[in-house]
């Protein structure tokens, strides 16, 4: 069952930046900014691949009244599970194992997890993801999850920074275990916060020093796959759908770009779904 996704504004001072979604004959992915404040679209139709619009070439948007702004429907079709990022109750302290309190403390104003043996807040901060976005003979290499979440499904090697390594090691470590690949970082591609989830993904450009990859323990399989034939309705989650569109859209304009942008998860849908999302704060180099 296909599911629309309402994409919605983004606050004063920011440059917003909406999807105009095509690809392939006669579609393709460009942007168009707009600034109003809040700004509210409603979609229609669209099926598979990328996202999807329902009359390509029809004008994006229209001012609706009070301001706001209508474009049109995009449709999900993909399941992103258990993303639940570092949003976890906490129950025990990490440093005594004792049960913890939620209360929020002097002089702050959120809740946190306090200790009720040792008085250790508990302060849970974003997670960074770190990942290699891999050009080679005009194809993108993409690992199929051998793993949950989002087992059997296809992403760009990524994962969870250390302690101890910068984001661009970290991305030549990750893909290393999960493609195999031994990497060479170009530059940076984007920045793609997640802030339901406490997730910001950095994505590099990088080359293989040689043309060698196999699946490691978290991948069941890793492929290069020509830009047309990337499998955008068996993606593993929504920041790498974004990506590999931006990606696209670039190549298409002849220049690639440094994007930053928040993914913020429309309310009320399922944590599963990859395409419930708007693209908000985009701004590019
Ligand atoms: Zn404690």
């Amino acid at each position: 069952m296909l599911k629309s996704v309402q994409i919605l504004g983004s606050t004063s001072g920011f440059l917003s930046l909406l999807w105009k979604k095509t690809y392939n004959s006669g579609f393709g992915l460009s942007f168009v900014a707009i600034s109003a404040n809040p700004l509210s679209y409603s979609t229609s139709s669209g099926t598979r691949g990328r996202l999807t619009t329902d009359t390509p070439v029809s004008p994006v948007l229209s001012a609706g009244k009070n301001g706001c702004f209508r474009s049109r429907r995009v449709y999900a079709t993909r399941s992103e599970a258990n993303q639940d990022g570092n949003v976890r109750r906490i129950k025990f302290c990490q440093l005594c194992g004792g049960s913890t309190k939620y209360e929020i403390p002097d002089g702050e104003e959120k809740m946190r997890a306090i200790c009720t043996i040792c008085g250790k807040i508990a302060y849970q901060n974003p997670k960074m993801v770190v990942g290699c976005l891999i050009e080679h003979d005009k194809k993108i290499l993409l690992c199929k999850r051998n793993i949950e979440p989002s087992h059997g499904l296809w992403t760009l090697p990524a994962g969870y920074l250390e302690i101890g390594e910068s984001a661009a090691e970290g991305a030549i470590r990750e893909t290393w275990e999960e493609a195999g690949a031994d990497v060479e970082v170009l530059s940076p591609f984007a920045q793609l916060d997640i802030p339901l989830i406490g997730q910001t993904y950095i994505i590099f450009l990088a080359k293989m020093k040689k043309p060698q990859f196999s699946p490691g323990p978290e991948s069941s399989e890793c492929r290069l796959f020509a830009l047309d034939d990337i499998p955008f309705d068996s993606l593993a989650f929504s920041s790498i759908f974004v990506t590999l569109n931006l990606y696209i859209d670039d190549l298409r304009t002849g220049k690639l770009k440094f994007h930053y942008g928040t993914i913020n998860k429309r309310p009320g849908s399922s944590p599963s779904d990859i395409r419930a999302f708007s693209l908000d704060y985009h701004l590019e180099s």
